[in-house]
């Protein structure tokens, strides 16, 4: 029989898994602080436990754990990225933010991405797998243990449809916000989407009060459809209204992502647009330079049309950022660092993509 890991429990079901096999319930919040807050890799740590539980543990679960496969800063040290490998030589990418206000991490829910955006490093080869939620939750747990930090902050932006794989990620999400986890508040987790039109709905129903992005990148459905394929499954025409469903369900404004491709999405039209598009929303849109990926061939917009954008936004009663870069220099955008390595063979221990 497989063993469990305990890090893709919650506190209720590491209390039936202790009722199963034969032990008192009461021990299962001692278990989660043990492999969820502290993150112990080794039974033998857990000292509040018998000995005997211990060895019975020992035979019938496991703890998680990811190995750094490659590890980049940049050039300022305010971000790092990761390339984390699970026990089946899968690997996935995470990068730690460095901000004023605290640390963010940027983890992923699934092994390569079947979304197939145009832009995106990620699904270039496809979807491997789903993390399950604990292996969403070690990537935080492993930044930790290697920056001696706290994170504050979580967003599920890394590779992966995070709404592709709903159950675990709202898992990880309800564990790693608990008080037995990592106690983060919801208010600083960030779920970002492509546009799952019915995930959405679940998500507003699920009493977690996040921040939900979506990755909008076109005003309409013509330019959606060729760069995003999910557009064709889930048009604007259904998307905004289940953003506008969610703000108003959760009392969270949206963020749209908007990554501005040069002579693609980036001319005042589209800005215009755009602002028509999210007049009756409550939403923020962060605009990003799109990171060039070699095999996409998009370049960035030059940042004189970047800010004329973000006025016309403006002019139209939008609250527009231009995310701040983090991490060009080290390949942070998605996929890029995972490809990379890969490719440059290094030790795999299983296939990836
Ligand atoms: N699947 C989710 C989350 C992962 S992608 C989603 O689609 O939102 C995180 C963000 O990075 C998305 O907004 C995505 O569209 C964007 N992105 C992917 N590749 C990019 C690139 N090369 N340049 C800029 N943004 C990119």
């Amino acid at each position: 029989m497989a063993k469990v890991n305990l890090m893709d429990l919650t506190l209720e079901q590491m209390k039936e898994f202790l009722i199963n096999i034969g032990e008192e319930p009461y021990r299962g919040k001692q278990l989660c602080q043990w492999v969820l807050q502290k993150g112990v890799k080794d039974f033998n740590a857990m000292t509040n436990i018998s000995k005997a539980l211990r060895q019975k543990l020992e035979r019938l679960a496991a703890l998680g754990g990811v190995n750094i496969l490659a590890r980049q800063e940049s050039a300022g040290g305010d971000t790092v990225k990761y390339l984390f490998q699970f026990p089946d030589g899968q690997a996935v990418e995470s990068v730690l933010m460095k901000h004023s206000y605290g640390r963010t991490a940027c983890v992923s829910t699934q092994v390569g991405c079947r979304m197939g955006c145009r832009f995106c490093a990620s699904t270039i080869e496809g979807m491997v797998r789903n993390l399950k939620a604990g292996e969403i939750y070690d990537q935080v747990l492993a930044i930790q243990r290697d920056t001696g930090e706290r994170v504050s902050h979580v967003v599920l932006m890394g590779s992966g449809e995070p709404l592709d794989n709903y159950d675990n990620a709202v898992q990880f999400i309800k564990n790693v916000t608990a008080p037995y986890g990592l106690n983060i508040s919801y208010r600083h987790i960030t779920l970002s989407t492509c546009g799952i039109v019915p995930g959405i709905k679940k998500l507003a129903r699920e009493k977690m009060p996040i921040t939900l992005a979506v990755s909008l990148h076109a005003p309409n459905d013509r330019l959606r459809n060729q760069l995003m394929p999910i557009n064709r499954r889930y048009p604007l025409g259904q998307l905004i209204p289940a953003c506008r469903e969610y703000a108003q369900v959760t009392g969270r404004r949206i963020t749209f992502e908007y990554s501005l491709i040069k002579d693609v999405n980036d001319r005042a039209e589209h800005a215009s647009e755009l602002g028509e598009l999210l007049k009756h929303i409550s939403c923020h849109v962060n605009l990003i330079p799109v990171n060039p990926v070699r095999e996409r061939g998009f370049n960035r917009t030059p940042q004189e049309q970047v800010n004329r954008f973000k006025n016309i936004l403006a002019e139209r009663g939008i609250n527009a950022t231009v995310r701040k870069e983090m991490g060009t220099d080290i390949d942070a955008a998605c996929g890029q660092l995972r490809r990379k390595t890969m490719k440059a063979g290094l030790p795999q221990g299983g296939t990836t993509g």
